[in-house]
């Protein structure tokens, strides 16, 4: 491509709405332009990533066997409603009517009608397994579109879903598409990480997402670097040492004016926070709880939403917590809660303190010396706590650390949640009829785009992984008037061209410094500059965005020179 015949639109200004790196730099670098919240056109620059990714998807997932189709946008409601999710998806779905008053959604994901597919066209375990896949436009209505193509309404994604004749051969399935977005993620050269998760919204028995590594990512990845643990703070599990938990064994309740806090209440009654417990009082599907855990911890929404098995979990409001506590917020304890008609659940790490200080329902009063057992009975034992850097791994009891990420795959093994609820059978060896055992595997392909950016980045702009650059070399002649240095960028930017790589000329009549400052904002990841001084010399400079690397080679050795920076590139990022 010549840059005079490209569509091109670098900023100087860094837009205003934009918060992330990956946001400001793909507006700044003219990949994306806004058309509403959370809705971006892909412009040529950008989309051209798209499809390198889209390609190394494509290739990978065909590799393992599976097979591309294309679903509708549109999906008639009636499907959803078979699973019970036209009510559940609440209002992240998009829905429309047509002029017959027929309701449809505009599809965030694709379990219903693929398993739709299924039911449909598979009737034997002779035509078992199967794995079928799209690329596809997905919406979701995000309460606060943000971050760019980050988090948007409209966005593209891989899609894939695995039919089995049995759970042990629906594992093998799951462990295919596990080990095949491992290979993806290498081949776009993301630092990376494949980490146990929750099951969310989609539902089935077990998972992981893929993080790629960077310190913007919006998830906390937790990891042990002893073994090969690792897990969305969502779902993580770990050892918390029993600490505190000494308060005496003489029950008082204290008066405790103006005190808020658990490091107030702490030093209130000269002891430390690990010998406090603080109880947080929830509405889990209409019922109300009492969550306690130790005063030093906080909680984890997701696993108390797991461990309830609650549809749908929210902090109980200031004036549910008066009329059913009789204190105001801030004050609740476990000392006759049930009574109050309050399910109490203790997290484990109450189980191993001796005695404890507390809230004592009544504004301004806390108990200290409480004993369980013979102070309050809780209804249930728990793990509720977010498991942080320092704790210690289940698997091993090294100290867990914690990193930051951002998810760009999910694979998930459902099991026999859709075929069911959907009745998608099929006839087994002994002519039995059976469910299909699924598995759903989705991949975030514009957001694998912001990701890249996410971890590969400088104050000047983007370093794309050579994979997924939107051209692999931009060629520079400095100055288009010095006529023999300018023949020799049209004849290698053919030579490269032929060689199948994807080159940029910059053929425009700029100042140097102009085509520099685009060149390194885009991210290409080569440049090869042809300037008058060097040229005369028989020289030309190839210059490496990654980290600044110039070398000076003899111009009649520079094709050859490319191609090697670009393959030593290309390794680079696969081990990296
Ligand atoms: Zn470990």
């Amino acid at each position: 491509m010549r840059w005079t015949n490209a569509l091109i639109n670098t900023l100087r200004e860094t837009p205003k709405e934009a918060e992330t790196i990956s946001h400001k730099l793909m507006l700044k670098a003219g990949l994306i332009l806004k058309l509403a919240s959370g809705i971006y056109d892909f412009l040529p620059l950008g989309w051209k990533s798209v499809s390198k990714v889209i390609n190394i998807i494509r290739e990978e997932m065909n590799k393992a066997g599976a097979q591309e189709v294309l679903m509708p946008v549109l999906s008639p409601a009636e499907l959803w409603k078979e699973t019970g999710r036209w009510d559940l998806y609440g209002k992240e779905m998009m829905r429309i009517k047509d002029r017959n008053d027929n309701e449809f959604a505009l599809g965030p994901t694709h379990e219903e009608i693929i398993t739709d597919i299924v039911r449909r066209q598979i009737n034997s375990y002779r035509q078992l397994p199967v794995n079928l896949y799209q690329i596809q436009v997905k919406f979701r209505d995000e309460i606060r579109p943000r971050f760019g193509v980050m988090r948007a309404r409209e966005f593209i994604m891989k899609d894939a879903y695995s039919f089995d004749k049995n759970e042990q051969e629906a594992q093998k399935s799951y462990r295919i598409m596990f080990e095949t977005y491992n290979r993806i993620c290498k081949r776009i050269g993301f630092k990376f990480r494949a980490v146990e998760a929750d099951t969310g919204a989609i539902g089935g028995t077990s998972s992981a997402e893929f993080m790629v590594l960077a310190d913007t990512g919006e998830e906390t990845i937790i990891y042990c670097p002893n073994c090969d643990y690792a897990a969305n703070v969502e779902k993580a599990i770990g050892v918390v040492d029993a600490i505190g938990g000494d308060a005496g064994e003489k029950l008082e309740k204290i008066y405790t004016p103006n005190i808020k806090t658990v490091e107030e209440l702490a030093a209130f009654v000269k002891m430390k926070p690990e010998d406090t417990a603080k109880t947080i009082l929830y509405i889990a599907d209409g019922k109300m709880y009492g969550v306690m855990m130790r005063g030093d911890r906080e909680i984890n929404e997701i696993k108390l939403k797991n461990a309830i098995g609650a549809i749908d979990l929210r902090l109980a409001t200031p004036e549910e917590i008066e009329s059913k506590t009789h204190a105001p917020v801030g004050f609740a304890g476990p000392i006759n809660l049930k009574e109050k008609g309050i399910i109490l659940l203790i997290d484990k790490t109450v189980e191993n303190m001796k005695s404890l200080v507390c809230g004592g329902n009544e504004k301004d009063y806390h108990y200290i010396g409480v004993m369980r057992g013979r102070d309050f009975k809780e209804d249930k034992v728990v793990d509720v706590i977010k498991i942080k850097a320092g704790d210690g791994c289940s698997k091993c009891g090294s100290k867990l650390k914690e990193q930051k990420g951002i998810e760009v795959g999910h694979v998930f093994f459902l099991g026999t949640k859709y075929s069911k609820s959907m009745n998608a059978t099929f006839l087994d060896e002994q002519g039995k009829s059976q469910y299909f055992v699924m598995g759903c595997y989705g991949i975030g392909v514009t957001r694998i785009v912001a990701a890249a950016i996410e971890q590969n980045y400088d104050e000047n702009g983007i370093i794309w992984p050579v994979s997924i650059a939107p051209y692999e070399v931009s060629i520079i002649p400095v100055n288009i008037k010095y006529k023999e240095g300018y023949e020799f960028a049209e004849k290698i930017y053919s030579q490269l061209k032929e060689k199948g790589i994807d080159v940029i000329l910059d053929d425009r009549d700029c100042s140097p410094g102009v085509k520099f400052k685009d060149s390194d904002l885009i991210g290409f990841p080569v440049k090869v500059i042809i300037g008058e001084k060097n040229f005369k010399d028989g020289k030309v400079e190839i210059k490496i965005r990654k980290d600044g690397k110039v070398k000076l080679v003899d111009s009649n050795k520079a094709l050859n020179e490319v191609i090697n920076t670009i393959n030593e590139l290309k390794n680079d990022f696969l081990h990296n």
